[in-house]
């Protein structure tokens, strides 16, 4: 009996979860992606699984199937990866007000968080400033992989587990229901997933025109430790992370903290830094970002940016040491409405997967699942 056929465009982890799920649903799946590897945000991440930053219930049960997959597809390919959970930290009195309160929260849903003090937090982690550090709160869920590595590694996973086909290279310019044209070449399918991530507006222009859809700018930078052996022990955030993830909000005293970034750190705000360091499997240091919206960017990175993200690292990092080996910028799509992510079916048999903004590394895998259980 012929399987029903499926095209995915586009191989950054949103294509791959889909093709991955499809494919598990029985569809002879082909991707097709533009570029020769995948080049996208989905290698330009910290290659954090967060399921931290994830508002408790549906989303936080998304994060923990996302990350059993991505633990599946490791495990069967010898795919390094770092389950040493993440740290935030408090240097001030209002952010050790939150973490406590978030700790509390948390805990209610029987998420796995502790509250730890200097001396725990020196014993379990290096690298950590203590001058000033009043305590951090430690969750033991999250894991790290080397994005650059994963999602090539994911891909060969697909092609060699699940019989995925993959065309490298080739751009679709158009798809109707159950075809897809990459030039003069046609391609036909029961039907197609679109996954195109940041390039949204290229195909169903005028359905994206209409959409609360817009696209983040992030700058990144690399870091090696002048010892070779240093090891952190864990992806550590300093106290400007709370107010960029929604799962923080569940902490009362989270706008009080808000205000007083406001007024120290407007410049902060105004370039939507936070900062945060995970560790790849190598020792690499993966750091930054800041946050720019918009649909069309200069193309030029910000120096100064870079700097503020520097200072702001070395108030919680002993950070001086370390070698600037890398910087680029990578952007994704992000909803303005405040919807996690986008599951469209602008025609019969097209689906549009799309949306998940800063944690498509952490969701993906899961969201697939979910929607391709709904076609
Ligand atoms: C700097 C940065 C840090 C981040 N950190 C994290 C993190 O630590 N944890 C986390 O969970 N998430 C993180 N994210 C978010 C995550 O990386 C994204 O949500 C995710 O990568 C989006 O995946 P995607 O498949 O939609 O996009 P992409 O990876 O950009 O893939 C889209 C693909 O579609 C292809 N394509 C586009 N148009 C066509 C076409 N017409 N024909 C064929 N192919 C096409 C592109 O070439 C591209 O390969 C971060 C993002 C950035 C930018």
């Amino acid at each position: 009996m012929q399987s029903t056929k499926a095209i995915v465009i586009g191989a950054g982890i949103v294509g791959l979860a889909t093709a991955r799920a499809l494919s598990l649903k029985g569809y002879a799946v082909t991707v097709i992606e533009r570029t020769d590897k995948a080049v996208g945000a989905s290698i330009r991440n910290f290659g954090m699984l967060w399921p931290i930053g994830q508002t408790s219930g549906k989303m936080y049960q998304r994060a923990i199937r996302s990350k059993q997959i991505w633990k599946e597809v490791a495990d069967s390919t010898g795919l390094p990866y770092l389950e040493n959970g993440s740290l935030h930290t408090a240097y001030h009195a209002d952010e050790w007000q939150v973490l406590q309160e978030l700790a509390a929260e948390f805990s209610k849903e029987n998420r796995p968080v502790s509250l730890l003090n200097i001396s725990e937090m020196q014993e379990k982690f290096s690298g950590l400033q203590t001058e000033g550090l009043l305590g951090g709160l430690y969750s033991s869920t999250e894991m790290i992989v080397d994005p650059r590595e994963a999602i090539a590694t994911a891909a060969a996973y697909l092609e060699e587990f699940l019989g995925v086909q993959f065309i490298w290279g080739k751009q679709v310019n158009e798809v109707t229901s159950h075809s897809v044209r990459s030039g003069k070449e046609i391609y036909k399918a029961d039907i197609v997933c679109i996954c195109n991530g940041a390039d949204f507006e290229t195909l169903f222009p005028e359905i994206f025109n209409e959409l609360p859809i817009t696209k983040c700018k992030l700058q990144m930078l690399r870091f090696v430790s002048d010892q070779p052996a240093f090891t952190i022990g864990t992806s550590v955030c300093g106290g400007l992370s709370l107010i960029h993830y929604k799962s923080f909000t569940a902490a009362a005293s989270l706008p009080k903290l808000k205000q007083r970034y406001e007024m120290e750190m407007a410049e902060y705000l105004n370039a939507g830094i936070h900062v945060m360091v995970s560790q790849n499997n190598r020792g690499e240091l993966t750091v930054g970002d800041s946050h720019e919206y918009a649909k069309t960017f200069e193309p030029f990175d910000s120096a100064h940016i870079n700097q503020l993200i520097l200072a702001y690292l070395q108030t919680f990092m002993h950070s001086k040491q370390w070698q600037l080996i890398q910087t680029w910028n990578g952007v994704y799509p992000k909803m303005t409405n405040g919807e996690t992510d986008l599951f469209l079916q602008p025609e019969p048999g097209v689906y549009i997967i799309n949306g998940l903004g800063g944690a498509g590394m952490t969701l993906s895998f899961g969201f697939a699942e979910e929607v391709v259980s709904t076609l």
